[in-house]
């Protein structure tokens, strides 16, 4: 089936979704991991940017960015598919500390 016309006007927040009730469903190509997310889980970590931009921001799970770009698409569970649908949920963001080191001056 041929893709619909459809410019790109603008970027698409993350937050219109929430309103229209979409998730967002990410897919790795290389290792076919699908995950499905709240919008307002991915807006804590991310902000409220463009989903598209999701595709870059996000790496897989399994793979990092090795794996490459995601597949990223906004979706409206239909009402089969929402039946059973598993939701990626945040439970917390953690923070990494990195120790940075370096020689004192001799
Ligand atoms: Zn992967």
């Amino acid at each position: 089936m041929p893709e619909p016309y459809s410019p790109k006007y603008r970027d698409f927040p993350l937050s219109n979704l929430i309103d229209s009730l979409r998730l967002v469903r990410v897919r790795c190509r290389y290792c076919k991991r699908l995950h499905n997310y709240q919008p307002a889980d991915l807006i804590q970590i991310f902000g409220d940017v463009d989903v598209d931009s999701l595709a870059d921001r996000m790496a897989c799970e399994a793979g990092g960015r090795d794996h490459g770009r995601l597949d990223v698409e906004a979706f409206v569970p239909t009402g089969r598919e929402a039946v059973g649908l598993r939701i990626r949920r945040l439970v917390a963001i953690k923070i990494n500390h990195v120790p940075v080191w370096k020689e004192d001056p001799a």
